[in-house]
């Protein structure tokens, strides 16, 4: 499944290539995603400029003169440039063709992803209620803190809630509770002013880190599968249930926490 990484390296790798471009015209192929995709897409969208690529949590948002794309990759889309006029393959559901000879191409085997039609995306009610992003200074440990007193459910959820902050999803929850050692069983409203600090850290550092390791494929935008490289970071617990921790040896262990798999180790993290 995209995760926020890689949606902001899908971001930086179809920017260049649509900013200042105008829309020829939109080709949908199947209308079915996860809401149906507006029929109208193709009059709202044809003839505009698009003036900016954007993302908000793990949504893209592209950008024309009047009126907004709001895009989601699902658990299974993508997003890549080709010829247009190249020959769709099974589930290449929509092709957004520019003046520059080249289209917008989206595939989504699942069809869990969405492409909607926004005048004003920030307040649509997807985005409206979206905590804040995680690498800004509005996301930060204090937060964290606050919005935690009182709170009984444990801290792994508590950090994949939207609502607190996006784009935290299991991979990296996991991967920042290990290295802020942190027990993810623990009940969010016992954790310490201080450890949340750490954890909001870790956050922003595993994040950025895994975009930057995303900007190593971004040629792949065009011409290429327009898969980015998902899960090249080196893990520390995500996936590595009953393995051997890499920093002392413990074998580590795996609960469920709100329907997700916890990996993490019982003596680095309290
Ligand atoms: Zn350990």
């Amino acid at each position: 499944m995209p995760e926020l990484p890689e949606v902001e390296t899908t971001r930086r790798g179809i920017a260049p290539h649509l900013v200042g471009q105008r829309v020829s015209r939109v080709i949908v192929r199947d209308r079915r995603l996860r809401w149906p995709i507006p029929e109208d897409l193709d009059v709202r969208l044809s003839g505009q400029k698009i003036v900016a690529v954007e993302r908000r949590a793990k949504y893209l948002l592209i950008e024309a003169e009047v009126g907004t794309l709001i895009s989601h990759l699902g658990m299974s889309g993508n997003l890549r440039l080709v010829d247009a006029g190249l020959p769709p393959l099974k589930h290449e559901h929509v092709d957004i063709e520019l003046e520059s000879g080249l289209a917008l191409r989206y595939t989504d085997p699942r069809r869990f992803g969405a492409m909607l039609w926004s005048l004003d995306p920030l307040n649509h009610e997807l985005l409206a209620r979206l905590g804040p992003e995680p690498l800004t200074d509005l996301f930060d440990g204090l937060r964290l803190f606050e919005l935690s007193r009182g709170r009984a459910m444990a801290v792994k959820p508590f950090i994949m809630d939207n609502a607190i902050v996006v784009g935290v999803g299991n991979i990296y929850a996991t991967e920042a509770l290990f290295a802020a050692g942190i027990d993810p069983r623990r009940a969010a409203g016992s954790i310490s002013k201080a450890r949340y600090i750490k954890l909001a850290t870790e956050i922003k550092r595993i994040l950025a880190a895994a975009i930057e390791r995303g900007g190593t494929t971004l040629r792949d935008f065009i011409g290429g599968d327009g898969q980015p490289g998902y899960f090249q970071q080196e893990l520390f617990a995500y996936g590595r249930g009953e393995q051997p921790c890499k920093v002392c040896g413990t074998t580590l262990r795996e609960v469920k926490l709100g329907q997700r798999a916890s990996v993490y180790c019982p003596k680095c993290q309290k």
